[in-house]
């Protein structure tokens, strides 16, 4: 560490600080300044002195293995709180395994910050060649909400203010912000630096939306025979569990959740239709879009979407109306503002069909029926597959409502999201609107981290192998995490097919007999290898209870699972079909 440094732990009470401040000094003052407490990343050059100093003033630091995990965490950490978590790369490489992260909080709307140490400009613009040289500004400028650099310490309370700003208000999303290694070390007379420093004034302002929106949004919702409301991560995010307890009580209207909004309101809650999509889909005259977006996940508003239904769709942002279907009613606002606004001119009477909810409750009761048939149809069969794998988590899980689930894979997580029920909100953190691979592990520490809760992470081996090397970081942060892997050997099962004849393995094969509990030994965690439910139960039931790392590796049959799980159809050819 370099002899400018502020002293490592010493007190952040402003007489500590020595008469000259580093740029690194100045950035931690301006984090701590926002009210951030945490920030995940990967130290190097340049910011291993910067990482030291936050420790020292009492931000948390929560190292990694890989940048994109510690920016899944911070994602993670982002869309939990509310406020904006924070990622710090070094540059070149570790700036753009980062960028994966800050890439997908933008588009799933989480409010994140990377701060990415950064080379000498001159020698990056002139091509000369210099260390770790990367133009990372203009990188990152089309994959992020904003994107800024701070080239001189005077400039870097506005540059984290702003940056913050961006981060958090009106749609949230990732925020790039790029420090060079000059302005890092960069000197200052701390009383100069003093003066720099000031309160921002709502940080995120509530965005009203028109009073004609609203009239025209209740005069719909009023009207409507067959309404439905369909909750997205946008209203678990926005926090407003209780305004939409407070509409579905008083409308009767039922609701069905997106995959992160499930428990907004609860899953088994009388009003709740998550067994009845299609029919919603179908037969719904009135949809109104709670934070969420008509895209892909909702089919786009076409496919088995009724042509007549109209949709009451509230949102943040005035660019998502419209974005595939007209919509009757946009509400235009943040979702408190909006709710309140809407419960304030609610009517008495609504016009709602008296058989309506009655019918998804006798469509839920026996669908609900068939399911349960399914996940224990063969619970003795050897080996498990996905459903009895889940048949045998799903009363553990029953039982520990306040455990943060994250999932991610095909079947694993198509499979998990539709047998987990989910009673409280922010309690499923998933692969989201891309539905990639590579967050399990971030998102699990982000979550622990975030919220101290207990965190279970139901991982497909493959999803599982993008992020594996940072189940190390639970360990060493001793984190309530248990992740279970579901091993049927490959992407999507392990039963795939070399068309060559040869010894390689085929493109979906991975390993059915790898023991990845064997990884949670090398880290000291507590570790299962479980091949029948009743093991499982008492494997992660313990494991739970314990409070401390834990994984178990779930045997599968690798025939269980089938390829790209539910969303196969977006495949260009099926599999079974290809000939060579
Ligand atoms: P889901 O996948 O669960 O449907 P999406 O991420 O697709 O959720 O959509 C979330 C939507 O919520 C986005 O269109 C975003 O603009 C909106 N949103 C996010 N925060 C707020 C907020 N505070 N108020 C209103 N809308 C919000
Ligand atoms: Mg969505």
């Amino acid at each position: 560490m370099s002899a400018t440094n502020t002293p490592v732990g010493a007190a952040p009470a402003a007489p500590a600080y020595p008469a000259q401040v580093t740029g690194m000094d100045i950035l931690v003052r301006a984090l701590k300044m926002v009210g951030i407490d945490t920030m995940y990343g990967l130290v190097g050059i340049p910011v291993t002195e910067l990482a030291y100093i936050a420790q020292g003033r009492g931000i948390r630091f929560v190292g990694f293995r890989h940048e994109q995990q510690a920016g899944m965490a911070a994602a993670t950490h982002g869309y939990l709180t509310h406020t904006p978590g924070v990622l710090l790369t070094v540059s070149s490489l570790g700036f753009l395994n980062g960028l994966t992260a800050t890439a997908n909080a933008t588009v799933n709307c989480y409010p994140m910050i990377q701060i990415s140490g950064s080379s000498v400009r001159e020698p990056i613009d002139l091509l000369q060649g210099t260390y770790e040289g990367l133009d990372q500004l203009n990188i990152a400028k089309p994959l992020v909400k904003a994107a800024y650099r701070v080239n001189k310490p005077e400039d870097i309370p506005t540059a984290v203010v702003r940056a913050y700003r961006a981060a958090i208000s009106g749609r949230p999303g990732g925020v790039y912000l790029d420090v060079t290694t000059p302005c890092l070390g960069a000197i200052m007379d701390s009383a100069e630096a003093d003066k720099l420093f000031y309160e921002p004034i709502d940080i995120c302002p509530a965005m009203p939306p028109s009073p004609e929106a609203v009239k025209r949004a209740v005069s719909l919702i009023a009207s409507a025979r067959r309404p439905a409301l369909i909750i997205g991560k946008g209203a678990a995010y926005a926090r407003v569990e209780d305004l939409l307890k407070d509409f579905v009580d008083r409308t009767g209207i039922p609701y069905l959740p997106m995959s992160m909004a499930k428990g907004v309101l609860p899953d088994n809650g009388p009003l709740s239709a998550l067994s009845c999509r299609s029919t919603v889909m179908e037969q719904a005259d009135v949809v109104i879009l709670a934070g969420a977006r008509l895209n892909w996940l909702l089919s786009r508003g076409h496919g088995k979407w009724s042509p007549d239904t109209k949709f009451v769709q509230l949102d943040i942002d005035p660019e998502e109306i419209d974005i595939n279907r007209p919509i009757a009613a946009p509400v235009v606002g943040d979702l408190v503002s909006s709710l309140d606004a809407i419960l304030a001119a609610l009517p008495e009477k609504t016009a709602i069909d008296p058989t309506w909810v009655p019918g998804l409750q006798a469509q839920t009761k026996e669908k609900n029926a068939k399911f349960i048939a399914r996940l224990t149809a063969n619970a003795s069969a050897q080996p498990m597959n996905h459903w009895t794998a889940l048949g045998a988590i799903k009363p553990v899980m029953a039982a520990n409502p306040d455990v943060i689930l994250v999932n991610e894979g095909a079947n694993t997580l198509d499979d998990t999201r539709d047998t987990i029920d989910m009673i409280l909100p922010r309690h499923r953190i998933d692969c989201a609107t891309w539905a990639i691979m590579g967050m399990g592990m971030g998102s699990a520490v982000g979550a622990a981290v975030a919220t101290g809760k207990s965190v279970v992470a139901i991982e497909g081996d493959s999803a599982f192998g993008f992020s594996g090397m940072d189940f190390s970081t639970v360990c060493r942060f001793k984190l309530p995490v248990t992740v279970v892997i579901f091993n049927n050997g490959g992407i999507y099962n392990g039963i795939g097919v070399n068309m060559a004849g040869t010894s390689d393995p085929a493109p979906t094969t991975l390993d059915v007999h790898a023991r990845y509990d064997k990884l949670g030994d090398a880290f000291g965690a507590k570790t299962y290898y479980v091949t029948t439910p009743s093991a499982l139960v008492a494997a992660l039931t313990e494991a739970i209870a314990s409070k401390a790392p834990a994984l178990i590796d779930v045997q599968l049959g690798a025939d269980s699972g089938k390829e790209s799980g539910h969303i196969g159809y977006l495949n260009p050819a099926a599999l079974e079909n290809i000939t060579v």
